[in-house]
């Protein structure tokens, strides 16, 4: 088993450069043994690049990547003790399951016997019992994923890359194997590194997530860090939904810091804040932390002890747009001062989405810890 506390994989100020792109831009992290590490980020970002050096296809133009402690300058894919599943689960379609999964162990030598006996451990643990004489093509979208996987996991590397494992799959189907696929990790200890644009994947699987973007690693966090600590706009933007009002950083009253925003007015925080007086700033705040009422209403849900005892934010507006989603509906607001605010309120009851009706007029508060101040 490896030591948990030494990271796999270091990336030391690692670049890729594609002609003038700099597709990977002095990359520096480090990869845990164990971890469920995800690169999150948009198309482009340079996600796949980074995944594709560590994996060996590519080579950094400059900077160093060691895996368990060995510098991988000059060691070919296949002598690296990594395995990539590629997008497209490639699986050969004229070879049964069985077949499938005992590939690269037969090239490798194995034998017979014990080939057999690895490839029913590795159809275990993706529970596919009982389809070893399958063909692809008799199997589901799903089904073909998991032995893609088992085809890795058998050769039993210490790093399994995953390039957008899910994304050929439907949403349901890729919810549950989200599930699978955490859990299955958790069960067999192999560090996985996996690459997707979709911020779901990324929040419900990893253990950290690096967010990449233009080339760079914007933040590196843990899932629930990243949702509510967002060190920037473009994270604060890119993970979850988020309204993000720029403005001026006031701190002309001891312990009462606030950010004037123009068309939303002070916006106040109880956390600490550094940053000059009238520093310009914005502040990110999720439609969900934001308490929705009608007009009057709003003492009866503080006293009922929903808000932060040391303070909160008030705003009135107006309805412009609802979008029923089931478990929430999301309101578009007018604040009074001008500026547009999303809020989500979740349908508790069956008749909750009946509450609030277009141009209604409506109170908002907000806990004054919700709001993230970013400086960019
Ligand atoms: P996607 O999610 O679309 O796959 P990505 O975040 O994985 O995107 P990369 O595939 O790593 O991004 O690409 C990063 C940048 O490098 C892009 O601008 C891309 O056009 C460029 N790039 C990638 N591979 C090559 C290549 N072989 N030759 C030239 N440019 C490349």
């Amino acid at each position: 088993m490896p030591d948990p506390a030494q990271p796999i994989i270091q990336i030391r100020n690692v670049t890729k450069r594609f002609g003038k792109v700099a597709a990977v831009d002095n990359v520096s992290l480090d990869i845990l043994a164990g971890e469920f590490f995800v690169l999150l980020g948009p198309s482009g970002c340079g996600k796949t690049t980074l995944l594709r050096m560590i994996a060996g296809f590519e080579l950094p133009t400059e900077g160093q990547i060691l895996i368990d402690g060995q510098d991988m300058a000059g060691i070919p894919p296949n002598k690296r003790p990594v395995n990539m599943v590629f997008q497209s689960y490639a699986v050969f379609p004229h070879m049964s399951v069985a077949e499938n999964v005992g590939y690269g162990l037969k090239i490798a030598g194995v034998g017979r016997a014990e080939r057999d006996e690895r490839v029913r451990e590795a159809l275990d643990l993706i529970k596919l019992q009982g389809f070893e004489e399958r063909k692809p093509d008799q199997m589901s979208g799903g089904q073909r994923q998991r032995v893609a996987l088992a085809r890795s996991l058998v050769m039993r590397p210490k790093v399994l890359l995953l390039d957008e494992p899910l994304s050929a799959l439907d949403a349901k189907l890729r919810a549950q194997m989200q599930f699978e696929l955490s859990e299955l990790q958790d069960k067999v200890g192999i560090t996985f590194v996996t690459v997707t644009h979709d911020q779901d994947e990324a929040l419900s699987m990893a253990s950290r997530v690096a967010v990449m973007n233009k080339g760079e690693v914007a933040q590196l966090a843990t899932p629930a860090d990243l949702y509510e600590f967002p060190v920037n706009r473009f994270v604060a933007d890119f993970v979850g939904s988020v309204n993000l009002f720029e403005g001026k950083l006031t701190l002309d009253e001891p312990d009462k810091a606030a950010v004037d925003c123009p068309g939303v007015g002070k916006v106040y925080l109880n956390h600490g804040v550094t940053g000059p007086h009238g520093a310009d700033v914005w502040i990110a705040l999720r439609p969900e932390k934001i308490y929705l009422h009608v007009p009057g209403e709003g003492k009866a849900i503080r006293a009922a002890g929903q808000d932060a005892p040391d303070g909160y934010n008030l705003a009135r507006g107006r309805i412009k747009g609802m979008s029923y989603l089931g478990d929430i509906t999301l309101y578009e607001i007018k604040l009074d001062d001008g500026q547009m605010i999303r809020v989500s309120r979740p349908n508790l009851s069956r008749h909750d989405q009946e509450h609030f009706t277009w141009d209604d007029r409506v109170s908002m508060h907000w806990r004054a810890d919700s709001p993230v101040v970013l400086l960019s």
